[in-house]
């Protein structure tokens, strides 16, 4: 029993990685980033000088990592479960602590030692995805080491002479890191999936990207402080364990008000922002869109398909309107979008234009050829102050007019006052 299991944990589980089943060019990419790192590491200790006596700032800032790690664990486990994205992480502020202050020879052993316990503590993700988030941040470590090389601050020392030129010099590093890490990553999704990616697929959202930001400078910080008065460390603890619980803060609020298969409003949230738009608006307007026989879609492609299918369409009702319009998902396969300031007339042209829309989309589906081109919706309107003054009254408005258009033929777009619908294509 014992043996089995201990041949699962070596060549055995391996073997069984997901990353042998992903596309050869995918399997390719990770492999040649994974042994660029080993090989950069390698040369690095080989190369005259290095001293194979781990540095005590190494010790100090292997011992403060372990201990902010541990301390925020749990915070940082939430997050991961919202967020799912394993590059942003705060093992980035160490690593780059590491990079001003140490050889790389022994950021590459930090490096290494966080990801593992990283790993370790944290039980989540497929392990062959770590090793290439370790080494593509190695090798994001080389390039801004390089930078720094280049800039002549090799290394941060009480000797620097912390004037203009170095400062850039640093922060020049800082952007490296952060770029090089990015990139490296980014293209490790781009080549493992051959579906469309979303910019924010590949680099993480705004969020996510200026939390890493924070957290390179915050990793700088720690640098100067590690050199200049490394007892002034104690000071960071508190202010990074609040910082790391004011991003899950963030993300929960986020979480409470979007809807997650669309990225639109969920319902209620839209209720709420509807109405206050609406209350400070002379005349609006209620679209309630109704996709046809997505029951359909569901059963002959699949419930995912049927998910991308409404992702789409989510994004083309989000791109027919204004910034400002109100767009929400309002369950299933039906959105709501508030248009306020326009009088009917153009609330009517707003739902033909996104009707017209989602009758043109083609959703490529993933996993195969097939190019979901047959998709239509339905759309009842009501205006303000014409059909109804406050929000649910309008919502219901909507949906009655909704109603008609299904029972009309579908594909249409039918206002609370008109019999006739004002379908053209
Ligand atoms: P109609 O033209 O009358 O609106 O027909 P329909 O098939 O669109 O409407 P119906 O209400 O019969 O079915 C709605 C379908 O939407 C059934 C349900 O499985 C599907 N659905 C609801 N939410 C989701 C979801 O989040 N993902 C997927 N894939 N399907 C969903
Ligand atoms: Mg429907
Ligand atoms: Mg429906």
């Amino acid at each position: 029993m014992a043996i089995t299991r201990g041949s699962d944990l070596g060549l055995a589980r391996v073997g069984k990685w997901p990353l042998w089943e992903r596309p050869a060019l995918s399997v390719w990419y990770v492999l040649v980033v994974d042994l660029a790192a080993v090989a950069l590491t390698t040369a690095e200790f080989v190369r005259p000088g290095v001293d194979i006596v781990p540095p005590a700032v190494a010790v100090a800032i292997l011992a403060a990592a372990a201990v902010q790690v541990e301390a925020s664990r749990r915070i940082e486990r939430a997050r991961r479960i919202r967020n799912g994205s394993v590059r942003i992480n705060m093992i980035s502020m160490w690593v780059f602590a590491a990079v001003l202050t140490l050889p790389l020879a022994w950021v590459a052993v930090l490096t290494v030692l966080l990801s593992l316990h990283d790993t370790l503590r944290s039980q989540r993700g497929f392990p062959h995805r770590k090793i290439m988030n370790a080494a593509a941040m190695l090798l994001a470590a080389g390039a801004a080491h390089l930078v720094l090389d280049t800039g002549d601050v090799p290394v941060l020392t009480q000797a620097t002479q912390l004037t203009a030129a170095p400062i850039a010099v640093v922060a020049l590093a800082a952007v490296v890191f952060f770029a090089v890490d990015a990139l490296l990553i980014a293209v490790s999704l781009l080549v493992d999936d051959e579906r469309q990616r979303t910019m924010a697929d590949l680099f993480g959202s705004a969020d996510d990207n200026a939390l890493e930001l924070a957290t390179i400078c915050l990793g700088a910080v720690i640098g100067l402080v590690l050199v200049y008065q490394p007892i002034a460390l104690v000071f960071l603890f508190v202010p990074l364990f609040v910082l790391h619980r004011g991003v899950l803060v963030t993300q929960f609020r986020e979480l409470a008000t979007k809807d997650q298969k669309t990225g639109l409003l969920n319902a209620a949230t839209w209720r709420e922002v509807a109405a206050r738009e609406l209350a400070a608006a002379d005349t609006a307007g209620v679209l309630m869109v109704d996709l046809d026989h997505f029951k359909r879609v569901n059963d002959t492609h699949g419930h995912l398909a049927g998910d991308e299918v409404l992702k789409a369409v989510a994004a083309t009702v989000r791109r027919s309107v204004r910034d400002y319009d109100c767009v929400g998902r309002f369950g299933g396969e039906e959105f709501v979008v508030l248009v306020p300031g326009l009088p009917s007339a153009d609330v009517l042209a707003v739902a033909e234009r996104i009707r017209r829309a989602i009758a043109e989309l083609r959703v490529p589906l993933a996993g195969g050829p097939t190019v979901l081109s047959t998709l239509s919706a339905s759309i009842g309107v009501a205006t303000h102050p014409s059909a109804a003054a406050g929000i649910d009254e309008l919502v219901h408005a909507a949906d009655a007019a909704l109603y008609r258009a299904k029972r009309g033929g579908r594909n249409r777009v039918v206002s609370h006052f008109t019999v006739c619908d004002t379908r053209t294509g």
